[in-house]
């Protein structure tokens, strides 16, 4: 995602007849990534509190304090979605606390640049942020993994894993390290793969592909053949239309709408693998957070979970509705992207995985706390959502 970017699609279940050892993440290939063991492992989740309630609540009296708190954002002002995660996060608190704790809403630009956010609530010159954790991994590429990564999890599965599988309690620790309490306010679900001009019918065609897509997923574009470049949203549709690049991800059918890209990228790629349940959220200052008081915490707390709540629903029916009409309206052609090209991807991701892993402790320490919470839920997801799915298509003739 740049300032502006995400979505959801309507996601595929994986194919059934496809060999375990054929997957590109079987649980065996998975587990050979990374050299940490079990012993960091389980370090990842020993705090029943953290992982199975409230993260806060330890300390500080109740009441609520008359206040104004700044709040900045990553989106620009009234973004469909995204944007809407933002002012419902403030309007939650502000709703919440009966108008004590009034949060004022900077957009991108208006009291510091998107991605100034990070910095300013860290340094406290605003009181927090709603954004997407994978833009501050220059300062720790283990952030990713609190927005989304190639591969990774989808909603239900991050939710599970920050809030009961040790990911929040991780979380803390990494955002502690820059003066900042995190929290997850907003879920864009499944992204999808992209607008192409021309069809990608194997890792032949992504050679040389120029192709917008930031963060991990860029990256190991790269490593697969393609030259991935980062553009902010707002440069996309002119890049595609210039042809300085040849295909770019953006968010979903919603978002991509309003973007215009079927008018200049006939093909419409799925699944994304990119951005599989992208998490937004929102950042406090430490320091502001432990002066709040246990119900200044909860307030905040579940104003995020209400806005993550809110998003997740918002864009579930409008990404529907939006495939629907790039389909029946727009002419757009949706194309599978090829196994080949799938598998290429993955073994790329394995090792940009295993490199973040090995940058520090706390890294390696996020990253099996991660693989382990998706491994354990990888069968159980075999029989009941793809599963599922897939019979539900079958029997109703979807
Ligand atoms: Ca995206």
């Amino acid at each position: 995602m740049e300032q502006r970017r995400m979505g959801k699609t309507t996601d595929q279940p994986a194919s059934e007849a496809e060999p375990a050892e054929k997957k590109p993440f079987s649980r065996r290939k998975f587990m050979t990534v990374g050299a940490l063991g079990a012993a960091t492992l389980a370090a990842g989740c020993d705090c029943k509190d953290r992982c199975g309630g409230p993260a806060s609540a330890t300390a500080g009296s109740a009441g609520i304090t008359e206040r104004e708190l700044k709040m900045v954002t990553t989106w620009p002002r009234d973004f469909p979605g995204l944007g809407d995660g933002a002012e419902n996060v403030a309007r939650y608190i502000t709703e919440m606390s009966g108008g004590k704790m009034r949060v004022k809403l900077y957009a991108a630009g208006e009291l510091v640049g998107a991605f100034d956010s990070f910095d300013a609530v860290s340094g406290g010159s605003a009181d927090l942020y709603h954004g997407a954790e994978y833009y501050w991994t220059s300062r720790a590429r283990a952030y990713a993994f609190f927005t989304s990564v190639p591969f990774g999890m989808t909603i239900s599965e991050i939710m599970g894993w920050i809030e009961y599988g040790g990911g929040q309690q991780l979380w803390d620790e990494l955002a502690a390290q820059y003066n900042i309490k995190p929290f997850g306010a907003g879920n864009t679900g499944h992204q999808m793969g992209g607008w192409f001009k021309r069809e990608i019918n194997s890792l032949e065609d992504l050679r040389g592909l120029k192709i917008r897509m930031p963060g991990i997923g860029g990256e190991v574009m790269r490593r697969t053949g393609a030259t991935a470049v980062t553009l902010p949203g707002n440069e996309l549709y002119q890049a595609l239309q210039s042809g300085a690049i040849d295909a770019t991800e953006w968010v979903g059918p919603w978002n991509d709408i309003a973007f215009g890209f079927y008018r200049e990228a006939k093909y419409y790629y799925w699944p994304g693998f990119h951005e599989p349940g992208a998490m937004l959220s929102t950042g406090i200052n430490l320091d502001k957070w432990n002066d709040f008081s246990l119900q200044e915490k909860a307030i905040v707390e579940n104003a995020c979970k209400a806005a993550n709540h809110q998003m997740i629903a918002q864009y579930a029916h409008n990404n529907s509705r939006g495939l629907k009409t790039l389909q029946e309206e727009y002419g757009v052609e949706l194309r599978q992207m090829p196994d080949d090209v799938m598998e290429a991807l993955a073994d790329n991701t394995k090792i940009v995985f295993e490199e973040i892993a090995a940058e520090n402790d706390l890294s390696g320490r996020i990253y099996e706390s991660y693989k382990e919470a998706l491994l354990a839920g990888a069968e159980w997801n075999r029989i009941s959502d793809e599963a599922y799915m897939a019979v539900r298509r079958r029997q109703l003739s979807l």
